[in-house]
């Protein structure tokens, strides 16, 4: 479905991405971990069309999307500052997605409704945003995200403010729910734990590249170099 080539992107100093290579195939669930500073958002801004590449190419279904503008991507996207709009209330902001993607206006309030409940928000919609603490606010993100059921899912640190509780509950519904619907995800997270639990595939990022690409089970098994494992705590 996601094919990432060469994709370098160099602000001043060394390069942020440095020759990427990824692939994410239908329906895969793909956790990217590393310290930050190693490019991970960037990396997902490059896919989502937020940010250019200096050299190498995005392409989705074979299609180069270099020339393609992220609101054209149909992809579903939660970035680390989600940015939801003040001016809108829950509902209004989980509609949003839903509007831009096309969907019917009649299923439009039942969809939000379902969405809300999902995140542990029920009966939020007519709240205004600014009343919301950081964590309630990073779940409409969410809802948000999820609700148009895009294709390709992007999620920086998703659950990155909320509680353990919350965040297991969530991490099971959610691969529950991307899997029943066949949803790919291209995630980052700091947290190990989610990305394990969460991940078909784990990618760790150093400075730009990939320092190992694999399962969760051969990721810890077998960390592919010292800085992995040190990274995974392995040296603690
Ligand atoms: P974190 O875990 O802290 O979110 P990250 O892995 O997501 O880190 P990025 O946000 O991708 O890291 O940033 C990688 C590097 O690129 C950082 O050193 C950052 O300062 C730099 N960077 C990112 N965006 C820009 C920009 N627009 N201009 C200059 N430098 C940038
Ligand atoms: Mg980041």
């Amino acid at each position: 479905l996601l094919s990432i080539e060469g994709a370098t992107v160099r602000f001043d100093g060394p390069p942020v991405l440095d020759a990427v290579d990824l692939d994410v195939a239908e329906g895969e669930i793909v956790c990217v971990l590393g310290p930050s500073g190693s490019g991970k958002s960037t990396l997902l801004r490059a896919v989502a069309g937020l940010q250019p590449l200096d050299s190498g190419r995005v392409s989705l279904d074979g299609r180069d999307q270099a020339r393609v503008p992220a609101h054209r991507r149909g992809m579903g996207l939660m970035f680390q500052d989600h940015q939801l709009f003040p001016q809108r209330d829950v509902g209004g902001n989980v509609a949003f997605g839903l509007r831009m993607h096309g969907f019917p206006r009649a299923e439009q309030d039942g969809r939000v409704r379902e969405l809300l409940e999902l995140v542990g928000l029920p009966g939020a919609a007519r709240r205004g945003v600014a009343s919301l603490s950081g964590g309630e606010q990073q779940r409409v993100a969410l809802a948000r995200a999820l609700a148009p059921r895009p294709r390709l899912l992007m999620l920086d640190e998703p659950l990155g403010q909320l509680d353990r509780s919350l965040r297991e509950r969530l991490v099971v519904e959610l691969r529950e729910l991307f899997g029943r619907l066949g949803t790919t995800v291209l995630a980052v997270t700091h947290d190990q734990g989610e990305a394990f639990a969460l991940a078909d595939r784990v990618v760790v990022m150093r400075d730009g590249r990939i320092a190992q690409s694999g399962t969760p089970l051969q990721v810890w098994q077998r960390p592919a170099d010292a800085f992995v494992a040190r990274f995974l705590g392995f040296d603690n």
